[in-house]
């Protein structure tokens, strides 16, 4: 039985009807890469770096962050991994870091808008990845990916490829897949835009549920009204999708619905092609998308978008999706 159980876990996460989707794992160090793989990920889709900062009274140094990034590789053996730059600001605060206080931390500097204004965070960082990149051997940087947070703007964007850019240059190192998180609404709105700019977006849902809706993510009395799959929030799904489809990029989302049977089965349905989550739901999510199919899932996207609530959307739970 236990033999079995494992077993499935290592199928793909295959539609009935024969449409692969990537599922990924969130994890943070080396040491997590195993668990996750037991569960059956077929990739990193978020590595949150934060956590190198946390617990600890300064900033680690390139050296450390290259070694920690290298052994992130080679606990994946070549599977895939997503680097996301350090997104610190919101409900992530580092002390060590003296960051000015803020009113409205959500609203201010945070992820990309702090690495733009701290280049020695940024630099300290691209240096330490793309080292690990060159490490990878392969022409294209091997299996590493690196992410930006919090993008709101083109600019941001080019701003951050232009330090890539030189960092590589200076390494002599390969030319590493350059993503974005699309996590604030004027990036999903402005989706196709961004897409020509980009190599892959990755989809925070959580973040992107908590600016549309206005509700803190953390809010103790919102927290149920925060649905990642209030029809508002999927629209702007939609719009990522399609802005991203017309320059041929592929779209993942790495927020918490991402590990929610139901809501996996949606995202599917809207054209995600990349699922990355807790490691602990990836079987069940596995199971869901493995018994369903594709048409189905698109038939039941398109329905979800045409909701008018949350609750609309929750009650398509048990049908055809
Ligand atoms: C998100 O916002 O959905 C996300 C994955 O990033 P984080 O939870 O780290 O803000
Ligand atoms: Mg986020």
């Amino acid at each position: 039985r236990k033999a079995e159980e494992e077993a499935r876990r290592g199928l793909p996460a295959r539609t009935r009807d024969g449409h692969e989707v990537e599922i990924g794992a969130n994890v943070n160090r080396p040491d997590q890469v195993a668990v996750a793989l037991s569960q059956g990920a077929e990739s990193v889709g978020l590595m949150r770096t934060e956590f190198l900062f946390l617990e600890r009274g300064d900033a680690p140094g390139e050296d450390e962050q290259y070694e920690t990034y290298r052994d992130m590789l080679t606990a994946l053996e070549g599977r895939p991994l997503i680097v996301r730059a350090l997104d610190i600001g919101g409900d992530k605060q580092v002390p060590h870091l003296q960051l000015p206080h803020e009113e409205n931390p959500f609203l201010g500097v945070r992820g990309a808008r702090l690495l733009l204004r701290r280049p020695e965070l940024l630099e300290t960082q691209l240096r330490a990845l793309y080292r690990a990149a060159k490490d990878g051997g392969a022409k294209d940087g091997g299996a590493l990916s690196i992410m930006f947070p919090m993008i709101t703007a083109l600019g941001e964007v080019q701003a951050l490829r232009a330090a890539c850019d030189r960092i590589r240059a200076e390494l002599d190192a390969p030319a590493v897949p350059l993503g974005i998180m699309v996590e604030v609404p004027a990036a999903a709105i402005q989706a196709d835009v961004l897409a020509r700019h980009v190599d892959f977006f990755s989809i925070g849902t959580n973040d992107l549920t908590q600016y549309a809706l206005a509700i803190d993510r953390q809010h103790p009395e919102l927290a149920a009204e925060a649905d990642s799959l209030h029809p508002a929030v999927l629209r702007l799904i939609r719009l990522t999708v399609e802005g991203a489809e017309r320059h041929g990029r592929w779209v993942g989302v790495c927020g918490g619905i991402a590990g929610d049977p139901f809501g996996a089965a949606l995202l599917t349905g809207l054209g995600v092609r990349e699922l990355s989550m807790t490691p602990r739901d990836i079987p069940a999510v596995k199971d869901r998308l493995r018994g369903s199919d594709l048409s189905a899932l698109k038939d039941a996207a398109q329905r979800a978008l045409d909701c008018e609530t949350a609750d609309a959307v929750r009650a398509l739970d048990g049908g055809a999706a």
